[in-house]
């Protein structure tokens, strides 16, 4: 994902919740995590690639790659760099590799949301939160519930490069805020499980939704996250707790997501079960 290339806005103002970009992937690719294959990915790769309209390669290769030098990129490293994962039925551990996509920014306070939805064919993009004219769109690339150095440390990692963002040029007091929000996120995103069994579960999601509120401008795919981890946490032992949560992801995941991402339309669903279970009591 390139560093020097950045989408800004000219006369537009975006509202909460709106469908900003729908896209195919160029390409899709199994991902492999052992470095010792590296050499056997770039040839399989590069086999996939010789099947693509000579426009679709080109397009592969003018993604940037910053896992190898200038002038020198691999088939690997441009996946590396730009693959956006893809949530499959069966699980399987794929990216999608985009022309537009896979260009936006990385902002550990992002203002907008990619994810996969194979029925609208690809990539989809919505605002987070209502966007100003001359903002930056910028998506994530890493989870947001960790401390700045934490952060830092992945994102130089994966992607080679320093991040800053506003929350991490923050400095003194609201520095150290922010951190504690994020470090105490992370604690609570991990005790919610027992919590739930505990009765306390709802009280942790409440905490968890108010730091998002204060930490990541309302983030409202973390709120579906926060959400949904809760309808699984619930289940049956808890149904009024489980209902409130389905409703709340579901809510979240319209403007993270759109209406009829398939999470949405699975909450939507599991929001009638309940319903028609509750009825039939
Ligand atoms: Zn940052």
């Amino acid at each position: 994902m390139s560093r020097l290339i950045s989408h800004r806005l000219e006369n537009v103002i975006l509202e909460k919740g709106e469908l900003l970009l729908k896209e195919q992937p160029l390409l899709v690719v199994p991902v492999v995590r052992d470095t010792r294959q590296l050499d056997a990915w770039e040839q399989r790769i590069l086999a996939d690639l010789a099947d693509c309209p000579q426009q679709q390669q080109d397009s592969f290769w003018e993604l940037a790659d910053c896992h190898t030098e200038v002038g020198q990129k691999t088939a690997t490293g441009i996946v590396r760099t730009n693959g956006l994962p893809i949530e499959r039925a069966d699980g399987a551990d794929v990216v999608g590799l985009y022309s537009t996509m896979s260009r936006f920014n990385h902002s550990c306070i992002h203002n907008v949301n990619n994810s996969y939805q194979e029925d609208a064919g690809g990539e989809v993009l919505h605002a987070l939160r209502n966007i100003r004219k001359g903002e930056e769109l910028c998506i994530t690339y890493i989870d947001l519930f960790l401390t700045r150095q934490d952060r830092q440390s992945t994102l130089q990692r994966v992607f080679n490069f320093r991040c800053t963002c506003p929350a991490c040029s923050l400095t003194g007091e609201a520095l150290l805020n922010s951190n504690r929000s994020r470090d105490r996120l992370q604690q609570l995103r991990e005790a919610l499980p027992s919590a739930a069994q505990q009765g306390l579960g709802e009280a942790v999601i409440a905490k968890i939704v108010e730091l998002i509120d204060q930490e990541l401008a309302g983030n409202a795919a973390a709120k579906t996250y926060t959400y949904h981890m809760g309808l699984q946490c619930f289940g049956d032992t808890n149904r009024s707790a489980a209902l409130k949560c389905a409703q709340q992801a579901w809510k979240e995941a319209a403007i993270a997501e759109g209406s009829t991402s398939w999470l949405s339309t699975m909450l939507a669903q599991q929001i009638a079960r309940f319903s028609a279970e509750d009825g039939a009591a």
